[in-house]
């Protein structure tokens, strides 16, 4: 299979998550989701947990470093040498630079970025439903894509929980960051000639048809 270095890109509560699980279903890549190595690090109470929490409490976004330090490791480890899918990194455009030198350095570029879009009323009807699952961060929505079983994670049985950051006041900080510090690598990524953008408000299923045919279409390119 052909490398492919993929980002999805987008505010938070588009459906990167979702679609990341689908997308590393269909790739056997590794998919590096940020928010859920913080949160891991968080529960298991390590250094990076520690100091990752407070910012993440206030819907704040983590210091670059903490967070560039955490992917390059992966990149260096050689497990994502055939390829990766990336969400919720990079963030700010000094993330997005030190991925490029790290890749650069490393003899590798960007295959693409995806970028999933929704408007500000769009995520907080989304984020105000979410349920993630204790185990794993399985993705559900009260409304919109339920377990079978009220509370329950259909994958792997354990309880069902609404994130402290998904509270009304904290999402709508986590939107003000995104305007302000993650928006601006849509043009970034843009000026590259790496950018695809879906619609984050069609409906799961279309969204992944879409990022399907756009990732066949790259392989064959890179293949
Ligand atoms: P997420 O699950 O992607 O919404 O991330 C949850 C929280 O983790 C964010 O609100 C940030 O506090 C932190 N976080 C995740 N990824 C990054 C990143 N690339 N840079 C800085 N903070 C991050």
């Amino acid at each position: 299979m052909a490398e492919l270095n993929l980002i999805l890109l987008g505010p938070p509560g588009s459906g990167k998550g979702t679609q990341g699980e689908r997308l590393q279903e269909d790739l056997e890549f590794p998919y590096y989701a940020t928010g859920d190595i913080l949160r891991a690090a968080v529960k298991e109470g390590t250094e990076v947990g520690k100091a990752a929490k407070e910012y993440m409490d206030r819907g704040d976004l983590v210091p670059d470093e903490v967070i560039i330090g955490i992917i390059a490791d992966r990149l260096e480890s050689g497990e994502a040498d055939h390829g990766f899918i990336l969400d919720g990194f990079p963030r700010t455009v000094p993330q997005a630079e030190a991925l490029d030198s790290k890749l650069t350095d490393l003899g590798r570029a960007l295959t693409a970025v995806i970028l999933i879009d929704a408007d500000d009323e769009e995520i907080v009807r989304r984020l105000s439903g979410r349920r993630v699952c204790q185990e794993k961060g399985h993705v559900y929505h009260v409304e919109f894509n339920p377990p079978a079983e009220d509370g329950v994670c259909d994958v792997d049985g354990s309880e069902l929980y609404t994130r402290d950051d998904d509270k009304p006041e904290v999402v709508r900080h986590r939107l003000e960051q995104y305007h302000e510090k993650t928006a601006p690598l849509v043009d970034y990524y843009k000026k590259q000639g790496l950018l695809n953008q879906v619609d984050g408000a069609d409906d799961p299923d279309r969204v992944s048809e879409k990022i399907r045919t756009l990732v066949s279409t790259l392989s064959l390119e890179e293949g």
